[in-house]
């Protein structure tokens, strides 16, 4: 794939640019490494300062870097800036909180005879990030502000759709003050993540993509026992009981399928719906679909921008080609439109089975599957069958269901009467084949750090 702004509103290639040469990724892997042995012995006061002014700059520029993640991606201004205000609130999040996190946890030392014995995290060095274009900024800044908060330094190979945003953010952290070379942006293709990988200088790799991606990077990262964290493709259920507000679900619902024109790992894909209020949230749901506007991005009255490419838009395609083709229900939307740009329009689907292609997979784009079910533990039996496992939703006010909800479905985060989304605050990540490891909070921060046990004994001569 070449390295190239594209605009998916138009198809013009807008700005193209070359890879690195192999001495270019060289003298970056050599930079990286060396900018590491230095940089994991500044203080955490100094590593927050210098977090909290990217956070100011950032701040400053947020006009500039939202217009650009429209050029690149085509989402609508307006989510482009919500998420540059989320990446904001990331890095300062990590400026307050990362001192504590870092913090050493003293263990009982009486017990294993020692005088005084604790765990201490350490960074462990060069970290690869390989990173998608549906929040082109968010998606590397939670794998960055975690990162250099914990002393480690970022190399990013960024989509090569974005290689605009991907540059923004390297030039973000040297302005800020961090040190040269301790986050680089590397401008290569996939087909080079394996060099990168298995290079010595680099000690482990998060990944945040499709799962034939993650699959490629956990094998190599296997072969060279390093560690690795994977957020891969969901296809998020949503269930509606009862005894929700079946507007505000509604709501939700629509949010939740079209945030980024329908391209979010997380948020409902799959909607479960009793059978006591099918008809009413269907109707609901359709009619809200039906009515969003699809167009030009930096238009204030755009709901929907275009798909971010050429390809992802020909898969949506298929994929609804497929099912209608098979027996499913178009009830809204579901035809590629012609002229210029990657547009699809929010579509809705009914009468879906396990002959289509979408119904074991992820479908990237503003397409709803839904079902009618009897009952929450019939949707949850469906829901589960699906390999994926990344967030889940639930709009319910019966305490039992709930609870059932909870303990039953096969996903990393589950969340109740409201969309789910990534916070700082809180741990992200999935189950089963969207993944392993977490992302966010602390456990984020420590997914890349070595805990050392320390244990010191009595004195020799006391
Ligand atoms: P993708 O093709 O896997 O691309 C993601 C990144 O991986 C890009 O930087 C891409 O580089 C690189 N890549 C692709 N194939 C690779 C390989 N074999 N080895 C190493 N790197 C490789 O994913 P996408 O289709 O653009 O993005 C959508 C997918 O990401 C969906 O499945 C979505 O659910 C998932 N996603 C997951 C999360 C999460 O947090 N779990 C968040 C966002 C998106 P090039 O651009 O150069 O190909």
């Amino acid at each position: 794939m070449a390295i190239a702004t594209i605009s998916p509103v138009t198809g013009e290639v807008l700005k193209s640019f070359d890879e690195l040469t192999p001495e270019q990724l060289e003298d970056k892997l050599a930079r990286a490494a060396a900018a590491a042995a230095k940089y994991r012995l500044t203080t955490i006061d100094q590593r927050v300062e210098w977090l909290g002014r990217a956070a100011d700059n950032l701040e400053k520029d947020a006009d500039t870097v939202s217009k650009l993640i429209v050029t690149e991606m085509g989402k609508t201004y307006r989510a482009a800036q919500e998420e540059v205000a989320k990446c904001v609130h990331g890095l300062r999040f990590y400026a307050e909180q990362g001192p504590g996190f870092l913090r050493a946890l003293p263990n009982e030392a009486g017990s294993v005879n020692a005088k005084q014995t604790y765990v201490t995290y350490q960074p462990i060095g060069v970290v690869l990030a390989v990173m998608p274009w549906n929040l082109p900024m968010w998606q590397a800044m939670r794998f960055a502000a975690p990162a250099l908060t914990a002393g480690n330094v970022g190399i990013l190979k960024h989509a090569s759709n974005v290689p605009q945003t991907a540059l923004y953010m390297e030039q973000l952290f040297r302005d800020a003050g961090f040190p040269e070379d301790v986050f680089q942006t590397l401008l290569i293709s996939s087909g080079r993540v394996e060099q990168v990988l298995r290079d010595p200088r680099v000690e482990a790799a998060t990944i945040t993509g499709s799962e034939p991606a993650g699959k490629s990077v956990a094998t190599i990262a296997g072969q060279e026992i390093k560690k690795v964290v994977l957020e891969l493709g969901g296809s998020d259920p949503f269930f509606v009981m009862p005894s929700t507000n079946l507007e505000r679900a509604s709501d939700v619902a629509v949010k939740a399928r079209t945030l980024n024109n329908g391209q979010s790992c997380i948020n409902g894909k799959r909607f479960f719906i009793h059978a006591d209020v099918y008809d009413a949230f269907l109707a609901l749901f359709a009619a809200k679909m039906g009515a969003l506007v699809v167009g030009d991005p930096m238009d204030p009255a755009t709901d929907i921008g275009p798909l971010a490419t050429e390809s992802g838009r020909d898969d949506v395609d298929a994929y609804v080609a497929d099912a209608v083709a098979k027996g499913a229900t178009v009830v809204v939307g579901g035809k590629r439109p012609d002229g210029p740009g990657w547009f699809y329009p929010p579509t809705v689907l009914t009468n879906i089975t396990p002959e289509m292609n979408m119904y074991h997979e992820e479908v990237f784009g503003p397409v709803a599957q839904v079902w009618s079910v009897s009952s929450l533990e019939e949707g949850l039996s469906l829901a589960n069958a699906h390999p994926y496992g990344l967030g889940s939703n639930l709009w319910s006010e019966d305490q039992s269901e709930r609870d059932i909800f909870i303990r039953d479905v096969q996903s990393g985060m589950a969340f109740i009467n409201g969309n789910t989304t990534s916070y700082p605050e809180i741990p992200f990540g999935g189950v089963k084949r969207s993944g392993y490891g977490r992302e966010l909070s602390d456990l984020g921060m420590r997914e890349f750090m070595n805990a050392k046990t320390v244990w010191i004994g009595d004195d020799v001569d006391a």
